[in-house]
Protein backbone atom coordinates (compact mmCIF):
# COMPACT_ATOMS: atom_id res chain seq x y z
CA UNK A 1 0.00 0.00 0.00
CA UNK A 2 2.76 2.50 0.58
CA UNK A 3 4.77 2.10 -2.60
CA UNK A 4 1.14 2.41 -4.21
CA UNK A 5 0.62 5.90 -2.19
CA UNK A 6 4.27 6.57 -2.59
CA UNK A 7 3.56 6.13 -6.25
CA UNK A 8 0.35 7.99 -6.73
CA UNK A 9 1.79 10.61 -5.12
CA UNK A 10 5.05 10.92 -7.21
CA UNK A 11 2.24 10.86 -10.24
CA UNK A 12 -0.12 13.83 -8.63
CA UNK A 13 3.16 16.40 -8.31
CA UNK A 14 3.93 14.92 -12.22
CA UNK A 15 0.59 16.09 -12.95
CA UNK A 16 0.59 19.54 -11.63
CA UNK A 17 4.30 20.10 -13.08
CA UNK A 18 2.75 19.02 -16.75
CA UNK A 19 -0.49 20.67 -15.86
CA UNK A 20 1.78 24.29 -15.16
CA UNK A 21 4.21 23.80 -18.40
CA UNK A 22 1.36 22.64 -20.75
CA UNK A 23 -0.66 26.19 -20.12
CA UNK A 24 1.89 28.20 -20.51
CA UNK A 25 2.59 26.06 -23.74
CA UNK A 26 -0.69 26.62 -24.96
CA UNK A 27 -0.51 30.35 -24.80
CA UNK A 28 2.55 30.12 -26.88
CA UNK A 29 0.78 28.09 -29.62
CA UNK A 30 -1.84 29.88 -30.09
CA UNK A 31 0.49 32.63 -30.84
CA UNK A 32 2.20 30.47 -33.35
CA UNK A 33 -0.99 29.15 -34.77
CA UNK A 34 -2.63 32.62 -35.22
CA UNK A 35 0.44 34.26 -37.16
CA UNK A 36 0.68 31.19 -39.26
CA UNK A 37 -2.92 31.46 -40.18
CA UNK A 38 -2.54 35.11 -41.03
CA UNK A 39 0.00 34.63 -43.37
CA UNK A 40 -0.96 31.51 -45.19
CA UNK A 41 -4.03 33.88 -45.74
CA UNK A 42 -1.95 36.01 -48.12
CA UNK A 43 0.06 33.21 -50.10
CA UNK A 44 -1.13 31.12 -52.74
CA UNK A 45 -2.59 27.89 -52.06
CA UNK A 46 -0.30 25.27 -52.30
CA UNK A 47 3.07 27.47 -53.25
CA UNK A 48 6.68 26.09 -51.96
CA UNK A 49 5.73 29.12 -48.68
CA UNK A 50 2.52 28.04 -48.40
CA UNK A 51 3.62 24.06 -48.11
CA UNK A 52 6.52 24.78 -45.68
CA UNK A 53 4.10 26.87 -43.19
CA UNK A 54 0.96 24.18 -43.09
CA UNK A 55 3.59 22.05 -42.12
CA UNK A 56 4.54 23.85 -39.39
CA UNK A 57 0.96 24.34 -38.61
CA UNK A 58 0.32 20.54 -38.50
CA UNK A 59 3.52 20.23 -35.83
CA UNK A 60 1.68 23.05 -33.92
CA UNK A 61 -1.41 21.45 -33.92
CA UNK A 62 -0.12 18.13 -32.65
CA UNK A 63 1.92 19.99 -30.25
CA UNK A 64 -1.70 21.71 -29.39
CA UNK A 65 -2.90 18.08 -28.72
CA UNK A 66 0.12 17.39 -26.80
CA UNK A 67 -0.76 19.86 -24.52
CA UNK A 68 -4.50 19.49 -24.91
CA UNK A 69 -3.88 15.45 -22.97
CA UNK A 70 -1.52 17.61 -20.57
CA UNK A 71 -4.05 19.66 -19.15
CA UNK A 72 -6.78 16.91 -19.04
CA UNK A 73 -4.66 14.53 -17.28
CA UNK A 74 -3.46 17.79 -14.22
CA UNK A 75 -7.24 18.75 -14.17
CA UNK A 76 -9.12 15.71 -14.74
CA UNK A 77 -10.47 16.14 -11.06
CA UNK A 78 -12.09 19.18 -12.02
CA UNK A 79 -13.65 17.77 -14.99
CA UNK A 80 -17.88 17.74 -15.14
CA UNK A 81 -18.87 14.57 -16.05
CA UNK A 82 -22.16 13.35 -17.54
CA UNK A 83 -23.96 10.01 -18.72
CA UNK A 84 -22.74 8.60 -21.58
CA UNK A 85 -24.26 6.47 -24.01
CA UNK A 86 -21.51 3.61 -24.55
CA UNK A 87 -22.87 1.75 -27.48
CA UNK A 88 -23.85 4.99 -30.06
CA UNK A 89 -20.62 6.86 -28.59
CA UNK A 90 -18.37 3.92 -29.89
CA UNK A 91 -20.26 3.81 -32.87
CA UNK A 92 -20.12 7.56 -33.32
CA UNK A 93 -16.11 7.27 -33.43
CA UNK A 94 -16.00 4.02 -35.35
CA UNK A 95 -14.89 5.87 -38.36
CA UNK A 96 -12.44 7.53 -36.44
CA UNK A 97 -10.69 4.99 -35.03
CA UNK A 98 -10.84 2.99 -38.75
CA UNK A 99 -8.63 5.79 -39.97
CA UNK A 100 -6.03 5.86 -37.00
CA UNK A 101 -5.31 1.87 -37.24
CA UNK A 102 -5.09 2.28 -40.86
CA UNK A 103 -5.23 0.05 -43.87
CA UNK A 104 -2.52 -2.14 -42.92
CA UNK A 105 -4.14 -3.69 -39.91
CA UNK A 106 -7.43 -5.15 -38.82
CA UNK A 107 -9.60 -3.24 -36.49
CA UNK A 108 -12.25 -5.54 -35.07
CA UNK A 109 -14.97 -4.36 -32.85
CA UNK A 110 -17.54 -6.46 -31.37
CA UNK A 111 -19.85 -3.50 -29.51
CA UNK A 112 -22.86 -4.98 -27.34
CA UNK A 113 -26.00 -2.88 -28.61
CA UNK A 114 -27.16 -2.29 -25.11
CA UNK A 115 -24.47 -1.44 -22.87
CA UNK A 116 -26.44 1.53 -20.75
CA UNK A 117 -24.14 4.40 -19.64
CA UNK A 118 -21.44 5.16 -17.54
CA UNK A 119 -20.18 8.58 -16.56
CA UNK A 120 -17.59 10.63 -18.01
CA UNK A 121 -16.05 14.16 -18.53
CA UNK A 122 -16.64 15.54 -22.20
CA UNK A 123 -14.63 13.17 -24.98
CA UNK A 124 -13.16 11.18 -21.93
CA UNK A 125 -14.14 8.18 -23.50
CA UNK A 126 -13.31 8.61 -26.92
CA UNK A 127 -9.51 9.67 -25.25
CA UNK A 128 -9.78 6.30 -23.57
CA UNK A 129 -10.35 4.48 -27.02
CA UNK A 130 -7.84 6.51 -29.25
CA UNK A 131 -5.43 6.30 -26.68
CA UNK A 132 -5.39 2.52 -26.29
CA UNK A 133 -6.56 1.69 -30.10
CA UNK A 134 -3.35 3.79 -30.70
CA UNK A 135 -0.53 1.84 -28.48
CA UNK A 136 -2.24 -1.02 -29.45
CA UNK A 137 -1.29 -0.34 -33.46
CA UNK A 138 1.41 0.61 -32.77
CA UNK A 139 2.63 -2.84 -31.26
CA UNK A 140 1.42 -4.86 -34.02
CA UNK A 141 3.14 -5.70 -37.23
CA UNK A 142 1.02 -4.60 -40.78
CA UNK A 143 -1.42 -7.66 -40.89
CA UNK A 144 -2.38 -7.86 -37.38
CA UNK A 145 -5.29 -7.19 -35.39
CA UNK A 146 -6.15 -4.49 -33.06
CA UNK A 147 -9.82 -5.98 -31.22
CA UNK A 148 -11.87 -3.64 -29.71
CA UNK A 149 -15.14 -5.31 -27.04
CA UNK A 150 -17.32 -3.68 -25.18
CA UNK A 151 -19.86 -5.50 -23.10
CA UNK A 152 -22.27 -4.91 -19.63
CA UNK A 153 -21.28 -6.69 -16.91
CA UNK A 154 -23.94 -7.45 -13.89
CA UNK A 155 -22.84 -7.91 -10.02
CA UNK A 156 -22.09 -11.04 -9.46
CA UNK A 157 -21.48 -11.96 -13.23
CA UNK A 158 -20.17 -15.21 -13.75
CA UNK A 159 -19.22 -14.98 -17.01
CA UNK A 160 -17.09 -11.61 -15.73
CA UNK A 161 -13.95 -13.70 -15.18
CA UNK A 162 -11.38 -12.32 -12.24
CA UNK A 163 -12.63 -10.13 -11.14
CA UNK A 164 -16.20 -10.71 -10.28
CA UNK A 165 -18.00 -7.32 -10.49
CA UNK A 166 -19.89 -5.88 -7.35
CA UNK A 167 -21.59 -3.80 -9.06
CA UNK A 168 -23.33 -3.06 -12.89
CA UNK A 169 -20.30 -2.63 -15.01
CA UNK A 170 -19.64 -1.01 -18.37
CA UNK A 171 -16.03 -3.61 -19.66
CA UNK A 172 -13.85 -2.07 -22.32
CA UNK A 173 -11.41 -3.94 -23.71
CA UNK A 174 -8.65 -3.30 -26.49
CA UNK A 175 -6.50 -6.14 -27.42
CA UNK A 176 -3.87 -6.40 -30.04
CA UNK A 177 -2.08 -9.72 -31.12
CA UNK A 178 1.37 -7.48 -31.09
CA UNK A 179 4.84 -7.34 -29.34
CA UNK A 180 3.94 -7.64 -25.92
CA UNK A 181 5.63 -5.92 -23.22
CA UNK A 182 8.44 -7.31 -20.56
CA UNK A 183 7.74 -7.30 -17.09
CA UNK A 184 9.69 -3.76 -16.27
CA UNK A 185 7.51 -2.13 -19.01
CA UNK A 186 4.67 -3.46 -17.40
CA UNK A 187 5.33 -2.20 -14.31
CA UNK A 188 5.41 1.47 -15.64
CA UNK A 189 2.61 1.71 -18.79
CA UNK A 190 0.80 4.24 -16.68
CA UNK A 191 3.34 6.36 -15.27
CA UNK A 192 3.12 9.91 -16.44
CA UNK A 193 6.29 10.55 -19.35
CA UNK A 194 7.18 7.03 -19.37
CA UNK A 195 7.61 5.78 -23.15
CA UNK A 196 9.67 3.58 -24.90
CA UNK A 197 8.36 5.03 -28.59
CA UNK A 198 11.10 7.43 -30.25
CA UNK A 199 11.59 11.30 -29.32
CA UNK A 200 8.42 12.23 -31.25
CA UNK A 201 6.37 9.29 -31.38
CA UNK A 202 5.63 9.07 -27.61
CA UNK A 203 4.95 11.27 -25.17
CA UNK A 204 4.21 8.41 -22.24
CA UNK A 205 1.42 10.50 -21.44
CA UNK A 206 -1.65 8.19 -23.13
CA UNK A 207 -2.32 5.39 -20.40
CA UNK A 208 -1.45 8.13 -17.29
CA UNK A 209 -4.72 9.77 -19.30
CA UNK A 210 -6.35 6.44 -19.28
CA UNK A 211 -5.94 5.74 -15.65
CA UNK A 212 -6.35 9.32 -14.37
CA UNK A 213 -10.02 9.15 -16.25
CA UNK A 214 -10.88 5.79 -15.37
CA UNK A 215 -9.95 6.48 -11.85
CA UNK A 216 -11.64 9.09 -11.52
CA UNK A 217 -14.88 7.49 -12.63
CA UNK A 218 -14.64 4.87 -10.09
CA UNK A 219 -13.42 1.98 -12.64
CA UNK A 220 -10.83 -0.23 -12.93
CA UNK A 221 -7.83 -0.38 -15.89
CA UNK A 222 -5.79 -3.56 -15.47
CA UNK A 223 -3.11 -5.26 -18.30
CA UNK A 224 -2.27 -8.00 -19.37
CA UNK A 225 0.73 -8.79 -21.36
CA UNK A 226 3.65 -10.91 -22.14
CA UNK A 227 6.89 -10.35 -24.64
CA UNK A 228 5.80 -11.97 -28.45
CA UNK A 229 1.92 -12.46 -26.93
CA UNK A 230 0.08 -9.33 -27.54
CA UNK A 231 -1.40 -6.98 -24.88
CA UNK A 232 -5.14 -6.79 -23.41
CA UNK A 233 -6.00 -3.52 -22.00
CA UNK A 234 -9.37 -3.66 -19.22
CA UNK A 235 -11.30 -1.24 -18.42
CA UNK A 236 -13.98 -1.27 -16.33
CA UNK A 237 -16.68 1.56 -15.17
CA UNK A 238 -19.76 1.86 -13.54
CA UNK A 239 -22.39 1.53 -15.25
CA UNK A 240 -25.18 4.55 -14.62
CA UNK A 241 -28.76 3.57 -14.30
CA UNK A 242 -30.65 3.62 -17.72
CA UNK A 243 -33.08 6.12 -15.54
CA UNK A 244 -30.85 8.61 -14.73
CA UNK A 245 -31.93 12.14 -15.47
CA UNK A 246 -29.04 14.10 -17.30
CA UNK A 247 -28.52 16.41 -14.38
CA UNK A 248 -25.20 18.12 -14.38
CA UNK A 249 -23.24 15.48 -12.02
CA UNK A 250 -20.18 16.42 -9.81
CA UNK A 251 -17.95 13.91 -10.81
CA UNK A 252 -16.89 12.44 -7.33
CA UNK A 253 -13.71 14.29 -6.25
CA UNK A 254 -11.37 11.26 -5.65
CA UNK A 255 -7.23 11.59 -5.22
CA UNK A 256 -5.25 8.43 -6.86
CA UNK A 257 -5.18 5.42 -5.95
CA UNK A 258 -3.01 2.49 -6.42
CA UNK A 259 -2.58 1.98 -10.38
P1 LIG B 1 3.18 6.50 -25.42
O1 LIG B 1 2.21 5.73 -26.26
O2 LIG B 1 3.23 7.94 -25.79
O3 LIG B 1 4.53 5.88 -25.32
P2 LIG B 1 1.59 5.53 -23.24
O4 LIG B 1 1.43 6.02 -21.82
O5 LIG B 1 0.34 5.43 -24.03
O6 LIG B 1 2.60 6.53 -23.92
O7 LIG B 1 2.32 4.14 -23.24
C1 LIG B 1 3.51 3.96 -22.50
C2 LIG B 1 4.29 2.78 -22.99
O8 LIG B 1 3.58 1.57 -22.69
C3 LIG B 1 4.54 2.71 -24.48
O9 LIG B 1 5.64 3.48 -24.86
C4 LIG B 1 4.79 1.21 -24.69
O10 LIG B 1 6.10 0.86 -24.33
C5 LIG B 1 3.87 0.59 -23.66
N1 LIG B 1 2.61 0.12 -24.28
C6 LIG B 1 1.40 0.71 -24.18
N2 LIG B 1 0.46 0.01 -24.84
C7 LIG B 1 1.08 -1.06 -25.38
C8 LIG B 1 0.66 -2.18 -26.18
N3 LIG B 1 -0.61 -2.32 -26.56
N4 LIG B 1 1.59 -3.10 -26.52
C9 LIG B 1 2.88 -2.97 -26.15
N5 LIG B 1 3.33 -1.95 -25.40
C10 LIG B 1 2.47 -1.00 -25.02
Amino acid sequence: LERALERAQRIDSLGQLAGGVAHDFNNLLTAILGNLEATRADLEKGSPMDVALAEAEHAALRAADLTRQLLTFARRQMLETRAVHVAPRIAESEAMLRRLVGAERTLVLEVQPDLGTVRLGAGQLEQLLVNLVVNARDATAPGGTVTLRARRLEAGDPSAGEPTPTEPSVELVVQDSGVGMDRETLERVFEPFFTTKSVGQGTGLGLAVCHGIVENAGGTIRVVSAPGEGTTFTIRLPAGSERSSPSRGSGAVTGLGSV
